[in-house]
């Protein structure tokens, strides 16, 4: 499907009146018959199986990436990265589920000593998926591959504009593991997806804007069904007067114009010291200019997906014209739908649309700040809280203003490196969501911890029986003191 084309006809509604509801019902009920034989594989066996789906989807890797691009419009460079971001993920859950979800003891405690602890993170079941389109398969790869490496299965709502990618995904997984039905596939828009929210799975992991993820969480409340909400985001960098500037400006620009600008932590705004910010702004302009947009075979900036947000990022561009912004590059004559050319705008009052609201579109507002201190307060006082970077030759100092900000992930002298280290967990806060993918939280996020205790003896103080006797509390009261008593 050409981008921004009409979306595919959702799956029947087998006389419910709601759309795509016998296709989840379907797939939901195929998933929870394969799980309990997928569980059973154990860590070792389900490894196998993603090790092999992994392999397979390295050697397609140019029909993924060709396919992502039909579906997506995004650069083939683009596109394959997200196909290596795919691997790499995958590989990580498969090799690292065993360490951080197995059983472990854990110390039983004095007033316990004569149980065995355990804790272990038991799979919950089924797991629906709703996907974005701009990142059709990185994105649905990371809970899907934590959530099967946990031993659930999956149901897959891939977004209406790139329902191929998410099929090309459950057809090689398929191809791995022949007649097991780990990933099935509903294809449909949003009444789909709250379908599946409603649908009785045991968890929903959300991935798209932070609109639609209110409502998938009133859908999820009906039914109590926990959900990971990964919404939109208004990524910052903060650049300080010692930053190496060549690296900060060609880091701000790729964060902010790869594909296209439509990137969840793709860079909105930059705020930077008064001192570097002539140089800065000087680099920026300089390098955002020199790339290519439109339908072009050597273009870095490919078309803006869904034609509704091209008016979107034009509404934000002309309200910070209108309150007194300067445009440095680019401005009304960027747009050329369904391409707009990189936008660089300096100068852009707090309360324009341009800083409050996700733009999703290549516009980079940089903003002159007196200090990093302020800058600090600006980054924070957003009500998105995903991604930022900070850019300065000290690295301590670096590390303590990450610190400070009010972000899920933050990248230091780079750009959005945390999203191509698997251990890290991806996700954000405030209007960004909740709930963590990637990472040994992400592996957790998809299951249920159980906690066992196992008696060892017959202990001798037995406080939680009738049976006791103000003695036997007493006793227990002058241990507690003996022990514990003193700091
Ligand atoms: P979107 O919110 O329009 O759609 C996302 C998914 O939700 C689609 O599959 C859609 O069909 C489905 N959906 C729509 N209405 C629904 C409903 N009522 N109930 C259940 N599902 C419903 O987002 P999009 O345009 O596909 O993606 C772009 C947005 O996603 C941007 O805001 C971007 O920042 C965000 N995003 C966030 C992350 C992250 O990890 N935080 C990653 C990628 C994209």
């Amino acid at each position: 499907m050409s981008p921004g084309a009409a979306p595919a006809p959702t799956d029947a509604d087998a006389g419910t009146g709601r759309p795509g509801a016998a296709a989840v019902a379907g797939a939901v009920a195929a998933a929870r018959r394969a799980q309990p034989a997928w569980e059973a594989l154990g860590f070792a066996g389900r490894k196998r199986v993603l090790d092999a789906w992994r392999v397979l989807i390295l050697r397609r890797a140019d029909e993924l990436a060709d396919l992502i691009g039909r579906e997506t419009g995004k650069t083939p460079d683009d596109a394959r990265l997200e196909v290596v971001l795919v691997a790499d993920h995958l590989r990580w859950a498969a090799a690292h589920a065993a360490r951080v979800l197995r059983r472990r003891r854990v110390p039983a405690g004095m007033l316990m000593v004569n149980q065995s602890a355990t804790l272990a993170y038991r799979p919950l079941g089924v797991i629906g998926v709703i996907g974005p389109w701009n990142y059709p398969a990185f994105i649905p790869i990371g809970p899907v591959s934590a959530a099967l490496a946990g031993g659930n299965t999956v149901v897959l709502k891939p977004s209406e504009l790139t329902p191929a990618t998410g099929r090309w995904l459950a057809a090689t997984l398929a191809e791995a593991a022949p007649g097991q039905d780990l990933l099935q596939v509903v294809a449909g828009d949003g009444d789909t997806g709250a379908e599946l929210c409603r649908s009785g799975v045991d968890k929903i992991s959300f991935t798209g804007s932070s609109a639609t993820g209110r409502k998938v969480m009133a859908a999820c409340a009906e039914t109590l069904t926990p959900v990971v909400i990964e919404g939109g985001g208004k990524d910052a960098m903060v650049v300080a007067a010692d930053a190496d500037l060549e690296a900060a400006a060609d880091a701000a620009v790729w964060a902010a114009m790869s594909n296209a600008g439509q990137t969840c932590v793709g860079l909105e705004r930059v705020y930077v010291v008064r001192e570097a910010a002539e140089r800065f702004l000087e680099l920026v302009t300089a390098k955002a200019a020199a790339l290519r947009t439109g339908d072009r075979p050597d273009a870095d900036l490919g078309p803006i997906v869904l034609p509704r947000q091209v008016e979107v990022i034009r509404g934000h561009v002309r309200d910070a014209l209108a309150r007194g912004a300067r445009a440095l590059l680019g401005g009304e004559h960027s747009f050329a739908p369904p391409y707009v050319a990189p936008v660089v705008l300096a100068d852009v009052p707090e309360d324009s649309t341009a800083l409050t609201q996700e733009t999703f579109g290549p516009v980079l507002v940089v903003n002159t700040v007196g200090s990093v201190e302020e800058a600090v307060e600006l980054v924070n006082a957003g009500s998105y809280g995903l991604g930022a970077s900070v850019f300065t030759r000290d690295r301590a100092a670096g590390r303590s203003v990450a610190g400070r900000l009010r972000a899920g992930m933050v990248s230091v002298n780079a750009v959005i490196a945390f999203a191509g280290i698997p251990a890290l967990p991806f996700g954000g806060v405030g209007d960004s969501g909740f709930g963590r993918v990637h990472g040994a939280d992400g592996l957790r996020e998809f299951t249920r911890t159980q906690a066992v205790t196992s008696q060892l003896f017959r202990p001798p103080l037995r406080p939680t029986s009738f049976s006791r006797t103000p003695g036997t509390m007493r006793a227990l009261v002058r241990m507690m003191r003996a022990v514990h008593g003193r700091r």
